[in-house]
């Protein structure tokens, strides 16, 4: 182990030392996790059955348990060295501030115009959409990063983007939809009246401030009656796993180059993405019996997917025209509470993280918003970096461990995956300085509502 002033601040590899292979975890999982099902027949869903919503390669790459090493093709390794290697940080402000014996680092993938991790996935989405000569491609977007990061990746390539964005999120965050818009995407509030199921939902509750899985429901209705469209996704499914697994392949890197062995991997979750991505070779070399790792997922209280919700098959989307997905969800109804503010609000879990979850190979914990801004709060103060809410889920439960090696006198190695900045959701920050925020937690018996609705697979 190398002395701690021999470690620099930041630890960047240089073009030579980034990765030229997404790495595919699945390939070393024994229980792989559990395949899409069409809803109609609940038989696993065929190539030739996604092909209608996804690009061909995309549909190969999600598929395919068994590749562990996904050649990344040289058009979209050009464009990650305009904004990759992201930097490994060592936050020795932190650690001083805290007074931990702890060693805290965190991979800081916000150094991008789009402000987050998305942009790994979308520049290789657009790329194979792009390669299979598509016009464009439709998506939703939540909070607005996934949009962002698609616009600008479709932009690169010359794509039409057509994005279905959250309602609230749309009249909350309008500089972000004028971000999309500089780079060419249209941006819809949806639900909207533009698509048979938009027009249904509105029917029923004319008064939403939509969601993702309607806002998905949309999105793939739009693909698949549109000529020369498909619908891409930024979270969730395995494929966008295997792009995000850039994020850990050069964590680990990094390490190796710092001679540290990380104990406890920490990230926030929503669909799973970043978390998959950081997770990917050190789970890997779990799951091959040659190193071992604490690794923590970190939730919202208020959408409490892995902690609360159930391992099932469920629908990905509102307006059931998606497959189905084994995985840990609270019911594809499931909106949180209006006051929730910190991001992460989709009803389910990536499969793959799920079977991973479900085999107790990782730990699953979930935090309060108002805990989670204050940390983000701290952090901004003591590394001067401004922390999206997503990404502040896992600097709170970060300080969390750090605070607990404090008292034990433990010199833990600990990691966390800094997703992106916070400049758009100064609104949130807003309501928590005024005091706006509070931290509805859901009740059992809500919960239980949502769960009588899964469809009956098994
Ligand atoms: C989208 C997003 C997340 C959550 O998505 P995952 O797929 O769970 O990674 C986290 N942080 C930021 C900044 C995001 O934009």
């Amino acid at each position: 182990m190398m002395k701690n002033e021999k470690i620099p601040y930041k630890t960047y590899l240089n073009e030579n030392e980034m990765p030229k292979a997404w790495y595919n975890l699945r390939a070393d999982m024994k229980q792989k996790p559990a395949p899409l099902l069409n809803p109609g027949t609940l038989q696993p869903m065929k190539a030739e059955e996604l092909a209608g919503v996804f690009c061909e390669e995309l549909i190969a790459q999600e598929l395919d348990n068994d590749t562990p090493f996904f050649e990344i093709p040289e058009e979209i390794l050009s464009f990650y060295k305009m904004y990759r290697p992201s930097p490994l940080v060592r936050a020795y402000c932190l650690e001083k501030k805290l007074g931990t014996p702890a060693k805290i680092y965190y991979k800081f993938e916000g150094n991008n115009t789009s402000g987050s991790h998305k942009l790994n996935s979308a520049i290789a989405q657009a790329y194979y959409a792009k390669k299979q000569g598509l016009k464009g491609v439709t998506t939703e977007t939540g909070a607005g990063q996934w949009g962002t990061a698609l616009s600008m990746a479709c932009s690169y390539f010359g794509l039409d983007c057509k994005v279905y964005m959250v309602k609230c999120s749309y009249e909350q965050k309008p500089f972000r939809r004028e971000v999309m818009r500089t780079y060419g995407a249209s941006v819809t509030p949806s639900p909207s009246m533009e698509t048979e199921v938009g027009r249904k939902i509105l029917a029923e509750h004319p008064n939403t401030t939509g969601s993702l899985g309607c806002a998905i429901s949309e999105a793939v209705e739009k693909a698949v009656s549109s000529d020369g469209y498909r619908y891409v996704l930024g979270s969730v499914l395995n494929q966008v796993l295997l792009h995000q697994s850039i994020i850990g392949l050069e964590t680990k890197a990094a390490f190796d180059k710092l001679e540290v062995k990380p104990d406890i991997i920490i990230g926030c979750a929503g669909g799973g993405s970043n978390l998959g991505g950081l997770i990917a070779p050190f789970m890997g070399e779990k799951l091959r019996g040659e190193a071992d790792y604490r690794i923590i997922a970190v939730e919202p209280a208020s959408c409490p997917s892995f902690t609360r919700g159930v391992y099932a098959y469920d629908f990905c989307d509102t307006g059931m025209v998606c497959p189905l997905a084994k995985m840990y969800t609270l019911g594809s109804d499931f909106i949180p509470s209006a006051n929730h503010a910190g991001g992460l609000r989709y009803h389910g879990m990536s499969s793959t993280l799920s079977e991973l979850y479900h085999q107790g190979l990782m730990e699953a914990v979930s935090v309060k918003q108002t805990e989670v801004f204050k940390a983000a709060e701290y952090f901004a103060r003591v590394e001067g970096i401004l922390p999206a809410p997503e990404s502040s889920h896992a600097i709170c439960a970060a300080i969390d461990e750090a605070v607990r090696c404090r008292e034990s006198g433990e010199e833990k190695n600990i990691v966390f995956g800094l997703t992106g900045t916070g400049y758009f959701d100064m609104i949130a920050y807003q309501k928590f300085h005024d005091g706006e925020m509070n931290d509805y937690i859901p009740t059992e018996e809500e919960l239980a509502v949502y769960r009588a609705k899964l469809p009956k697979v098994e």
